[in-house]
């Protein structure tokens, strides 16, 4: 939408100052800041003297254009009287074209058109055709100045300008003081960041020497204890060997005859011996596991055949009547990479625990295959173990205290685990007081 404000002539030099004045103030009308207002201004009276001198005239023409989104701008149009030479205009100061937003030839209705404009800004966006109506009737009622005035008012602006000049570059000295200061404050606090970083840095390498160093003595102290069992355990092997053979003998039927009370005592021996040769044994196995000096023999393991074979042996162990020991059949196909010997030590041992310690009910070992693992458990209806027992059950010589403390060294279960842990799995234990415990052996399915 287009509204026309203010028309009026630029036929003699003193119409240059009129063109200025008015220029000034329709932009103060339409809510132009007051440097826009001057630039304007400026830009107008350099553009009507060259069409003066160039085209002898133009008639200048003051309107307001609002675009669709409600924008307005204000626009000027000089249409020169004669026409413009090659239908082109390039303004004497290159820099007019910098105090307005748009400045350029258009073709007009009749002729071609110099035209310029500014936007007014959106604080000032109020310009209702009522308003524009009242601007109008406002301008046409004021006369213009003299060529005095003008130059009068021009002079003020000037110093204005020069004013604003001078503030401005005042303002831009202190802003760079400002900025040093900043910038050597910003310099300080990185420094001080860069020590105490450093210094941090310094603290962590000796934290993790130490921890090394730790580590190391850690180490040291376990072998040292596993070489301490392996040798102290094999030194033990052959005179309890010994004292098993012996009393065997004594009691046999082709040596003397005992008394009663002797063969009786002899008999304890007998047993005591065993006991402590199942421990040395066990020792034995546990400090090989911890020095790593079991080699797995990898090998493709027939799950069908081992749990067969399991089947067979405990059902010579078992003890309580009331229990039943159900092996299933492994689910198709039912083969992994392991090492047979050491995976039936461990589910033997889980089985031989299960029977120990169940009264009633069942023992059941079961084979499951999931994510690429095989799911061994072994679960019993048992007494159950506390949840705050479940991992220290895996320490060396615990015992669960109370009734399921029946014969036994407490290493059957960390010895599993690390045999477990050999073969690339995990051993684990659910289980609850009252309901039973199940044990399950997870293990890859193409091996560690
Ligand atoms: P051991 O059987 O020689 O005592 P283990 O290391 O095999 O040693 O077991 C440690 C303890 O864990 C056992 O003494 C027992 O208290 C507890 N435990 C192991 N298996 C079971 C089970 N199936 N049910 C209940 N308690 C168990």
């Amino acid at each position: 939408m287009t509204a026309a404000l203010l028309h009026m002539a630029l036929r003699v030099e003193q119409d240059i100052f009129v063109v200025r004045q008015r220029g000034r103030e329709v932009a103060a009308a339409v809510g132009l800041e007051h440097q826009d207002q001057v630039r304007i201004a400026t830009a107008l009276s350099e553009v009507a003297r060259d069409l003066l001198r160039g085209t002898g005239g133009a008639d200048v023409i003051f309107a307001v254009v609002t675009t669709a989104d409600g924008r307005s701008h204000l626009r000027v149009d000089l249409v020169p009287v004669a026409p413009l030479p090659d239908g082109r205009y390039e303004p004497q100061s290159g820099a007019v074209a910098r105090l307005v937003d748009t400045l350029s030839v258009v073709a007009g209705t009749e002729d071609t058109v110099v035209r310029m404009s500014r936007r007014v800004p959106l604080t000032a966006q109020t310009l209702t055709p009522e308003r524009l109506a009242e601007l109008r009737a406002t301008l046409e009622r004021t006369a213009p100045g003299t060529a005095e005035e003008e130059l009068a008012t021009q002079n003020a602006q000037l110093v204005t300008a020069l004013d604003e000049v001078r503030s401005q570059r005042d303002e831009l000295a202190r802003l760079n003081e400002e900025l040093e200061q900043t910038n050597q404050g910003v310099m300080a606090l990185y420094h001080q960041l860069t020590d105490e970083l450093e210094e941090t840095n310094r603290g962590v390498v000796a934290l993790y020497a130490e921890l090394d160093e730790k580590s190391a003595q850690l180490r040291a102290a376990s072998e040292s204890k596993s070489r301490f069992l392996a040798n102290v355990s094999h030194e033990l092997r052959a005179p309890v060997t010994a004292v098993i053979g012996l009393a065997r003998l004594l009691a046999d039927s082709a040596s003397d005859p005992l008394t009663a009370e002797q063969a009786r005592q002899v008999g304890l021996i007998r047993s005591s011996a065993s006991d402590l040769l199942a421990l040395v044994n066990e020792l034995l196995d546990l400090a090989k596991a911890e020095s790593g000096r079991i080699e797995p023999n990898w090998a493709e393991v027939d799950l069908r055949a081992l749990f067969g074979q399991l089947r067979g042996t405990l059902r010579a162990v078992r003890t309580e009547d009331e229990v039943e020991l159900v092996v299933e059949d492994p689910p198709a196909p039912a083969s992994l990479r392991s090492d047979e010997v050491l995976l039936a030590q461990v589910l033997r041992n889980l089985l031989h625990n299960g029977l120990k310690f169940t009264a009633s009910g069942e023992v059941r070992l079961r084979a499951e295959r999931r994510d690429g693992h095989w799911w061994l458990s072994v679960s019993d209806t048992g007494p159950g173990i506390a949840p705050e027992l479940h991992e220290r059950i895996f320490e060396e010589f615990y015992q669960v205290p109370g009734a399921t403390r029946v014969n036994g060294t407490g290493l059957g279960l960390p010895y599993a685990r690390r045999l477990v842990t050999l073969l690339g799995g995990t051993l684990e234990l659910t289980s609850e007081p009252g309901r039973g415990s199940t044990f399950t052996v997870s293990l890859p399915v193409g091996g560690a």
